[in-house]
């Protein structure tokens, strides 16, 4: 008997799906991996909602699938490819860019591919896992004490040689949210008939401009949410700004990319509220996903309670980045308790107390 009748392959897979979604037996062959980036999984949560006394319907677009682990490889080489179409690309060019580290690792993956360098300029808060990432991936890795520094330090780099160095400036490049107009927003329309609630963070503002401009056009009741991590005034500008631990979302003022009017609603969520959900959100739904999704959902959930969101409503929450990012923060249940986000087990287990 062969390995997959043994295993019981018609009764696992009844509909002769692989997990690909394809055919068995089609068997394609990709000349790259960056064909991979966007098109990602659009998935309902099962457990959450519930868990939650929330009777609507929640969506999670998985934005981690990317190839390079983050939302930001859409605009990674959508930027890219503008910049080349302009003839602003040479051959020893060197793109150099303030990230929070996803768009630095976007760019540093795409760069695999076309040769190019990359010096990647963060804040110090960012993970070790992102900068390990940035570094094997052949970028040049700069870290900053604070944010703000984050774009003078790239700039200055950018002007120490201007025919070296590219600066694609996610900030304020148009091509940030146009993705997301012409991709994402387009890929969750493609999977849903309608969208009731659209939950995205705000880092730069790229995804949830992009998405819900295009969202809103078809859906023009469609409630924009973003959450506020507790200690950021980048939406709600009157708030007591302090330090928090959630990357890639929040700051002190909107970036030029961020259309601020067409967020409808934000909820203020806390580091712990980030963390605990994007923990659940593994445990629970097997999404294995990173604090500012965690963030989003938590946002997801207030909100649709907050607008009495019942029966046949349907909300799209969008997840960046995974894990992967965060394996020595909080992923880590040490990490978790050292920062009073987590009880201390009260038993644990070993060889004087086996059962
Ligand atoms: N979450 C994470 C983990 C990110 O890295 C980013 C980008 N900084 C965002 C959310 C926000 O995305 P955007 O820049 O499109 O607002």
């Amino acid at each position: 008997m062969d390995y997959l009748t043994r295993i019981g392959q018609e009764t696992r897979y009844p509909n002769t799906m692989n997990f690909a979604g394809r055919g068995i037996g089609e068997r394609l062959v990709h000349h790259s991996i960056i064909d991979f980036v966007g098109n990602t999984p659009l998935v309902k949560l099962n457990q959450i909602p519930q868990e939650h006394q929330l009777a609507c319907e929640i969506y999670v677009k998985c934005e981690y699938m990317n190839p390079g682990g983050s939302i930001k490889d859409r605009i990674a080489q959508s930027m890219i490819a503008d910049a080349m179409s302009k003839g602003l690309v040479h051959h020893d060019t060197e793109f150099v860019e303030p990230t929070s580290g996803n768009t630095g690792i976007g760019i540093a993956f795409a760069c695999t591919q076309n040769g190019h360098k990359s010096v990647i300029v963060t804040t110090e808060k960012n993970s070790d896992e992102k900068v390990n990432t940035l570094r094997l991936l052949g970028a040049k890795v700069i870290q900053t004490k604070n944010s703000d520094e984050e774009m003078a330090v790239a700039e200055r780099i950018r002007d120490s040689d201007p025919k070296k160095y590219i600066m694609l400036n996610q900030f304020a490049n148009r091509v940030n949210p146009q993705t997301h107009y012409d991709t994402t927003a387009k890929e969750i329309m493609s999977a849903l008939p309608g969208v009731d609630m659209l939950v995205a963070g705000v880092g730069t503002g790229g995804t949830v401009s992009g998405t819900a401009h295009r969202l809103k056009e078809q859906f023009p009741d469609c409630l924009i949410v973003s959450p506020e991590p507790d200690g950021s005034t980048m939406i709600l500008h009157n708030r007591k700004p302090h330090p928090f631990l959630v990357e890639g979302i929040g700051g002190s003022k909107p970036d030029p990319v961020f259309d601020e009017s067409i967020v409808d609603h934000a909820e203020v969520i806390t580091d712990k509220e980030s963390f605990l959900m994007a923990r659940n959100m593994s445990k629970k739904e097997g999404i294995l996903c990173g604090g500012s999704s965690g963030c989003a959902m938590m946002a997801a959930i207030k909100a649709a309670k907050k607008y009495n969101f019942g029966v046949g409503k349907k909300i799209v929450v969008i997840l960046p980045d995974s894990i992967r990012n965060y394996m020595n923060k909080f992923v880590n249940d040490q990490w978790m308790e050292a920062h009073l986000f987590l009880d201390p087990p009260k038993h644990t287990m070993s060889w004087w107390n086996l059962p």
